[in-house]
């Protein structure tokens, strides 16, 4: 059984990781797993059943707040990055419309444009990539066939890679600095590759779940390898993540 709390989620958004109105939140959705585990005790049986707690990801400190306390951080207006990049664009080439879209932190050229005009769609990705990296609170900017080539250690380099789809992905893609967002300049959102927005909670406890704590590097991938493991059935087809071997009693 899956259960989703997705309050968290709504009201971070709207007031932000500091405060009280979140805060209040978990003490509400503390009680409100509380009644679950109470219910499960009394339908399955104390100790007879296992659950995992876990989140889809995690969250950016508000922005405002963190230029409050001298932290680098601020805002993107996607729309105007948008419009001096595809000035940019028409200024270098003489053709208007070579961009369809930017969704996502990502840009989609128009192939067929770029094919009559008899331009190199890979020499525009990288004239696109270095005009959108030269902007305010950008980080970095790759044209998704090299950044899809790198071959490094970097995380989050690895995360963007894992973010690609050859059906659905766009020719360059950019990547905020931390604590920068595309966003109102109220409450916060999530969705980039740093660890404020990645490190989320990993619990597990009941039947079969041994006592204790990690500080190895864990991931949500891991947690149907390990449930897979404490019921001795074979992982589900798409497993990536390995079983959390701490987690597990001795038989
Ligand atoms: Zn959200």
């Amino acid at each position: 059984m899956m259960v989703c709390y997705s309050s968290t989620d709504y009201i971070g958004h709207a007031f932000g990781t500091n405060a009280k109105e979140l805060q209040d939140t978990y003490v509400r959705l503390d009680l409100e797993l509380a009644r679950l585990f109470e219910t499960l005790d009394r339908e399955v049986g104390k100790g007879q059943y296992t659950v995992f707690l876990t989140a889809d990801h995690g969250v950016a400190p508000v922005p405002n707040y963190l230029t409050d306390n001298k932290i680098p951080a601020g805002y993107i207006h996607e729309k105007e990055l948008v419009e001096a990049l595809k000035k940019g664009v028409q200024d270098q080439y003489g053709v208007a419309n070579l961009i369809r879209n930017v969704s996502n932190n990502e840009v989609y050229l128009d192939h067929k444009k770029i094919a009559a005009a008899k331009l190199d769609s890979g020499r525009v990705s990288h004239f696109i990539a270095s005009f959108i990296q030269s902007q305010e609170g950008i980080a970095a900017a790759y044209p998704t066939a090299t950044l899809m080539k790198m071959n490094e250690d970097n995380p989050l380099i690895q995360r963007l890679q894992r973010g690609y789809h050859p059906k659905r992905s766009g020719d360059i893609n950019y990547v905020l600095l931390p604590g920068y967002m595309n966003y109102r300049k109220y409450g916060t959102t999530h969705g980039s590759a740093f660890v404020y927005d990645t490190h989320v909670p990993l619990l597990l406890f009941g039947k079969g779940v041994k006592k204790g704590e990690t500080f190895k590097r864990t991931n949500i991938t891991d947690i149907a390898p390990t449930i897979s493991a404490l019921l001795e059935i074979s992982n589900p087809t798409g497993t990536i993540g390995n079983p959390i071997g701490e987690v597990l009693e001795r038989r």
